[in-house]
């Protein structure tokens, strides 16, 4: 299991975690990204790498 966070204050909407998560975990919630399918997600880490500001954590669990 895999949780994923996004820190509603350093995301800036951008989507691209959005565009790249293979699992699609994430969906744009009042234009913010929101790991609403945590539970998809496979712990690739993509959403880390390509957001912009550093508001993706994935964490084992
Ligand atoms: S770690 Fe991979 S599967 Fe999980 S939310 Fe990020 S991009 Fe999606
Ligand atoms: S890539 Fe980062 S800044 Fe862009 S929507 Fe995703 S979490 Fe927000």
């Amino acid at each position: 299991m895999w949780n994923v966070e996004v820190d509603k204050d350093k995301c800036q909407g951008s989507q691209e975690c959005i565009d790249a998560c293979p699992a699609a975990v994430f969906e744009l919630v009042d234009g913010k990204s929101d790991p609403v399918y945590m539970e998809e997600c496979i712990g690739c880490e993509t959403c880390v790498e390509v957001c912009p500001t550093g508001a993706c954590t994935v964490t084992e669990v």
